[in-house]
């Protein structure tokens, strides 16, 4: 029995309890959340200042008290994030989940999907202190936590929520390749994992899976589907060359697709992002209504077609091969899951700054 989406109501308690009930209970001893319910500047001797309600195992929430000014925690910006929680002879004793309630992150849909959004982030958080090795961003080219925590994310919705998560999590896969290409960074450039879990959810009834299954599905996801440095490489080089003239999305866009190597990783995202934009319906951008004339939304379907024309899912990790069922046609693995009719409403005020 799956839940309804629609009414989804996030509320940080029940969701980290809830959590929390589910796990190994090694790691529901090891695994703090905390809401950090604002955000103020440091203090001005650069200790973070923060005020928030952790939730966790009463002895690990000691050793957390102990121990809170060595975390990962002196972040600049108001985002969530995962950080170990380290002995003093720098063993790990476990991860610390902060969840930022005002993370510009939630706004990305705008209002309607603010609980969803705060739901998601704790998914993703979680995946990174659950799914092995999942707990370090190693770098731009090393982006295999950030795609364990939305393959996580990913397949706990649709465990929780059945098919309908599929419109929403094909507009979290829109959005990372949007923002991959607006900022013209990587890091977390995870369309591709979400795409392939959103095609297997055809097939595959997530809902079924354990939660410890889930972690573990997760975990080879990520493994499977990530990125490798070269690609993720060149589709930054790709991006910042592609946004240094400004110009419009569609714009951008048409330098991205209309280059003349073989379809890559950033061809994909660029046809990904134009997907949207191809609908007659238009779209809602930060506050701004976005709806191309027909004969732009016709030469951007056409820009798209010749861009990414002959590509293949195991061509979108350049060199490496690594996937044998690799025939699909890309754009076919996850389009759009949203109703025909209405424009997809993409943020309600500015674009956020990133998110963990
Ligand atoms: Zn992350």
């Amino acid at each position: 029995m799956t839940e309804d989406i629609d009414h989804y109501k996030f509320d940080f308690a029940t969701a980290t309890e809830d959590l929390r009930a589910q796990f190994d209970p090694a790691k529901a001893r090891n695994v703090i959340f905390v809401n950090i319910a604002a955000f103020p500047p440091d203090t001005p001797g650069g200790a973070p200042n923060i005020g928030m309600t952790p939730i966790g195992d009463a002895q690990f929430l000691q050793e957390y008290q102990d121990r809170a000014f060595n975390l990962t925690m002196s972040r600049s910006g108001g985002q969530s994030g995962t950080g170990r929680l380290m002995n003093k002879d720098k063993t790990q004793l476990g991860n610390v989940v902060s969840i930022v309630a005002d993370d510009g992150y939630v706004h990305t849909f705008g209002e309607k999907y603010e609980d969803l959004m705060r739901l998601w982030i704790l998914y993703h958080e979680a995946g990174h202190a659950l799914v092995k090795n999942a707990d370090i961003s190693a770098g731009p080219d090393d982006t295999y936590g950030e795609n364990a925590g939305d393959a996580m994310a990913s397949l706990l919705f649709l465990r929780r929520f059945g098919p309908d998560a599929k419109a929403f999590l094909s507009m979290i896969s829109w959005s990372r390749a949007f923002q991959a290409i607006n900022a013209g960074d990587t890091k977390h450039l995870t369309t591709a994992v979400i795409d392939k879990i959103l095609n297997d959810s055809g097939d595959t009834d997530f809902s079924k899976l354990t939660f410890a299954q889930t972690v573990q599905r997760a975990q080879e996801y990520a493994a499977q589907w990530t990125p490798n440095a070269a690609a993720l490489s060149t589709a930054r080089d790709v991006f910042s060359s592609a946004i240094k003239d400004g110009g419009r999305l569609r714009d951008i866009l048409n330098r991205i697709l209309s280059r003349k190597s073989p379809p890559d990783l950033a061809s994909f995202m660029a046809g990904k992002v134009s997907e949207a934009m191809v609908r007659k319906e238009g779209m809602e951008f930060f506050g701004t209504r976005a709806q191309l004339p027909d004969k732009e939304r016709a030469a951007l379907a056409s820009d798209v077609s010749a861009g990414l024309a002959g590509m293949k899912v195991n061509h979108l990790f350049n060199s490496a091969a690594i996937h044998s069922a690799g025939t699909t046609p890309l754009l076919s693995l996850a389009p759009l899951g949203l109703s025909a009719g209405k424009p997809l409403v993409f943020g309600a005020t500015k674009p956020p700054t990133g998110n963990s």
